[in-house]
């Protein structure tokens, strides 16, 4: 029908799907998460994911819970898994808030505290770089701003004096983000010098603390102060990725905003349970990462024999210079032997691979393809 195929486009402009798009989102990049291949026999170094599975008690009490039950809504606040987590932190559930993974809740942390303009300290979000590249998208997507200020050649925490100065930060930011150890430098820094960052700025302050299971310390004891955050997740040290559970913990003045944009039931009743049943098991965990800080060790000693500059990691991954080739190439020459590593295009990124400490055979088999990469 000739007139029909007229009238379609003559209006198509006017059709087209993406007018009902707002500008600010026809404008967005969405969040590049790791590649999840399904490709047999390989090697998965990428993500970050714990070497090794869940507890068999986590595993039993989910396998137990799937039945006709699942027609049900799970507890809206997590109630039971924020008293767990009281105890364990000995705070109050009151001042925690449990999330589908902690990125839901970092996203949350935007759309409470910062205001969606992207002029003035109100509509401001402010972090390091290299750090975990979900922040920016997350402020952008709120129509607040987003800065950064590069960390110190060594992925050092610029000095408070440096900060004063630096082009992009403000002590009024509404909203700061520190990752804690460092993604993707696998650094950490001390709980004395975060207290002085966090007592430098007037805004809310995130510490994630997404690595700290692999860390030597951590930073749990600034959630007492008035404008800090800090965020956990059971993904990475605790082998939960696929379930989704984050939380923070801090004042309940700011948990209780967060709550109040909360999705009625943000934790899916499974994820919940699990979460449970792992604060039940935690010798289990602690033994899996005593193993990943062994492999950990192993995997940075065999690197750097072969050439590599290692950063000292805090984390379940490294950050490591490539000898002789390129580190793109280093990343497509692994592939090619099914070992998948991250590399970040940017700057101060771009000399380095990440690489997820996994299993020793893993790590063995990287050193392995290492070697004849290099014969
Ligand atoms: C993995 C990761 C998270 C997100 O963890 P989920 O709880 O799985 O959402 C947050 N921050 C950093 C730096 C991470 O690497």
């Amino acid at each position: 029908m000739a007139s029909g195929a007229f009238i379609w486009h003559d209006f198509a402009d006017f059709m087209k799907p993406s007018n009902r798009i707002r500008p600010l989102v026809q404008g967005l990049h969405a969040y590049v998460p790791g590649e999840q291949p399904k490709i047999s026999g390989l090697i998965k170094l990428n993500t970050n994911e714990n070497a090794y599975p869940p507890s068999p008690k986590v595993l039993r009490a989910v396998k137990a819970a799937v039945d006709g039950r699942l027609r049900l809504y799970p507890n809206p606040t997590a109630q039971r898994l924020r008293e767990g987590l009281a105890r364990l932190h000995r705070c109050r559930p009151e001042n925690i808030i449990v999330g589908n993974g902690s990125d839901e809740l970092l996203s949350m942390a935007v759309r409470a505290f910062v205001e969606p303009t992207r002029s003035g300290a109100r509509g401001r979000c402010q972090g390091f770089t290299p750090s975990y590249s979900l922040y920016p998208v997350l402020a952008r997507q709120h129509g607040a701003s987003w800065s950064a200020v590069p960390l110190d050649p060594d992925f050092a925490l610029p000095s408070p004096s440096a900060l004063r100065t630096a082009n992009g930060w403000r002590a009024d930011a509404a909203l700061t983000f520190v990752t804690t150890p460092n993604a993707p430098s696998g650094r950490g820094y001390s709980v004395s010098e975060l207290g002085a960052l966090c007592r430098s700025l007037q805004g809310v302050v995130i510490l994630d603390e997404a690595y700290v299971d692999f860390a030597s310390g951590d930073a749990m004891a600034l959630s007492k102060r008035p404008n800090v955050l800090v965020s956990r997740t059971f993904s990475k040290g605790y082998s939960l990725c696929f379930q989704r559970v984050g939380y923070f913990v801090g004042p309940r003045e700011l948990i209780s905003a967060l709550d109040k944009i909360r999705d009625s039931y943000n934790v899916n009743g499974l994820g919940q349970l699990a979460a449970l049943a792992t604060l039940d098991d935690l010798p289990y965990y602690r033994r899996n990462v005593r193993r990943v800080i062994g492999t950990r060790r192993r995997l940075t000693a065999d690197l750097e024999a072969l050439g590599f500059r290692v950063q000292p990691s805090e984390t379940n991954f490294l950050f490591a210079k490539p000898p002789r080739h390129p580190a793109e190439t280093w990343l497509a020459r692994l592939r090619d032997r099914k070992i998948l590593v991250r590399w970040f295009d940017a700057p101060a990124t771009r000399d380095y691979l990440r690489i997820t400490v996994g299993t020793d055979a893993e790590a063995r088999a990287v050193v392995r393809a290492a070697a004849q990469i290099l014969k």
